[in-house]
């Protein structure tokens, strides 16, 4: 079976064909610059990418230039469209209405379009995607899998604001988290590792989504009971450009003090803070690396403030599941970065937590790194979002 995967942005689409079964990408790459003038990155195994500046006025264009090349007899990877199955897309905000992915029909499309006002910056750019798809691609089974779905399990103790309830009842405001996707597939692994896949309950999970975009999720019996993103992503621990969780009279202290709108004060928080805004000097923590090893206080300071912060969630979700079993460390940095791990278990002994620090020598694959007389096991496991939405999909359109 092929699933085409897509990950639809404002200016940007991202696709893979791949094996739902298997996990194989025959092909996968990138448009940019849609609705500018247009540009596809076109990569399959085993060959030289291809890089072609094709006119994408709307997403449906960007879509058709990715249906062209997979048929393309040079290019390609399959015969004809037919060949495509179903169509897997990526949505951000799934509100109340989504604990699971569905099959898109216009019910489905109406309630995504209603959690636009949660979701403003991604929602319409993931709805487009499914339209040009739809227009395109008439007949073929098309599937929603949401970022915030995985988290739907958290009890109302973890989901509500401390705010007025009305707010709760009338407007939907509550905790709803994200990278859904991409906990469900590193906790689901993680109890494969810990031979628990059959037999979640009892079991007490901490993922560590370490990216551009950080959260963390407390998995207990293998279902989410906290995370750390919010209504929004830009609460939790600090980001590449967004600050995670602060004080709200920041808002109106420098609204008042330097006449901010609120887009432009949001903008500041979404796109200027986090280690980036800390340090001065990157959003990109193999550049803070290099920063602070050359003697960057700053850069230090935006290192330790992601470590300190990602630390204390730990310890937030031990505590609240009552113990932890196993740790998983999974995206960008929580793959890659050995010393950046080892760092955020430092310390926790008293937890019963110990890295081999020769076994954490590790970057980008699966691996076990706890300790041999550790008492939480340490997993590092990339993450892979793109193959639950081709699951999913398969699923459904099954
Ligand atoms: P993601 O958003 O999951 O693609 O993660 C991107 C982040 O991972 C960027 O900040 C990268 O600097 C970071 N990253 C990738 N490789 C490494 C590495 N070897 N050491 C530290 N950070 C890394």
């Amino acid at each position: 079976m092929n699933v085409l995967v897509i990950n639809a942005g404002s200016s940007s689409l991202k696709y893979q064909l791949m094996d739902p079964d298997t996990g194989a990408v025959s092909a996968k790459g990138l448009c940019e610059r849609i609705g500018i003038d247009g540009r596809l990155t076109h990569k399959v195994p085993g060959r030289e990418n291809v890089v072609a500046d094709i006119a994408m006025p709307t997403h449906s264009e960007a879509i058709q230039s990715v249906l062209d090349i997979l048929v393309d007899p040079a290019n390609g990877v399959i015969r004809s469209t037919d060949e495509i199955d179903a169509v897997g897309h990526r949505v951000l905000h799934g509100g109340m209405a989504f604990t699971e992915s569905c099959l898109i029909d216009d019910a489905c499309i109406a309630a995504i379009e209603k959690c636009i006002p949660l979701g403003p910056l991604h929602n319409p750019a993931n709805l487009m995607g499914i339209r040009a798809c739809q227009a395109v691609m008439p007949n073929k089974p098309q599937v929603a899998v949401f970022d915030t779905a995985f988290h739907m399990t958290m009890p109302p103790k973890a989901y509500i604001y401390a705010i007025p309830y009305e707010y709760y009842e009338k407007d939907d405001v509550r905790r709803y988290g994200f990278h859904g996707t991409s906990h469900r597939y590193v906790s689901a692994r993680a109890l494969e590792l810990m031979g628990r896949a059959s037999n979640p309950e009892g079991t007490k999970i901490i993922c560590c989504h370490l990216g551009n975009g950080s959260s963390l999720s407390a998995c207990k019996d293998g279902k989410v009971v906290d995370t750390t993103m919010g209504l929004g992503p830009l609460a939790g621990v600090p980001m590449g450009t967004r600050c995670g969780d602060i004080d709200a009279t920041i808002l109106e202290y420098l609204m008042g003090r330097y006449g901010y709108d609120i887009k432009t004060m949001l903008n500041i928080l979404n796109k200027k803070s986090g280690v980036l805004g800390i340090s001065g000097v990157s959003s990109d923590f193999r550049d803070l690396d290099e920063a602070a090893a050359q003697g960057n206080e700053r850069a230090q300071l935006a290192l330790d403030k992601f470590i300190y912060e990602v630390k204390k969630d730990i310890g937030a979700y031990a505590a609240a599941m009552g113990g932890v079993d196993a740790i998983v460390f999974t995206a960008g940095v929580g793959e890659n970065s050995m010393d950046l791990r080892a760092k955020l278990v430092e310390g926790l002994e008293y937890m019963g937590v110990k890295m081999d620090l020769e076994k954490n020598k590790t970057r980008g694959v699966e691996a076990e790194v706890q300790a041999a007389d550790s008492k939480v096991k340490l997993f590092v496991i990339p993450t892979n979002e793109e193959l639950m939405i081709a699951k999913d999909t398969a699923a459904l359109a099954r």
